[in-house]
């Protein structure tokens, strides 16, 4: 296959693919609020950026949020060393 064609082409699926994230993440929250990324793994939290650390759980002053799971297991390792 010709060079120029073929990354044309990947340009293209590349275009596509990022139109589709950006869909994606429109269509699955109803504002336009960011979403909490996890400190520690950088899956998406429960969490909106604007939601009140106070109400959060798993979040950590200084650090930031924590996603469930990551929550979950840093509490569990703590009860151990505790
Ligand atoms: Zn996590």
């Amino acid at each position: 296959m010709d060079d120029a064609i073929f990354n044309d082409l990947l340009k293209s699926t590349k275009d596509m693919v990022e139109h589709v994230k950006r869909r994606q993440r429109m269509d699955n929250t109803d504002t336009d609020e960011e979403v909490e990324v996890c400190v520690s793994c950088g899956a998406d939290t429960q969490y909106k950026k604007s939601d009140h650390i106070d109400y959060r759980l798993g979040y950590i002053e200084g650090s930031g949020q924590l996603c469930a799971k990551c929550s979950y297991t840093r509490t569990f390792i703590k009860g151990i060393h505790t």
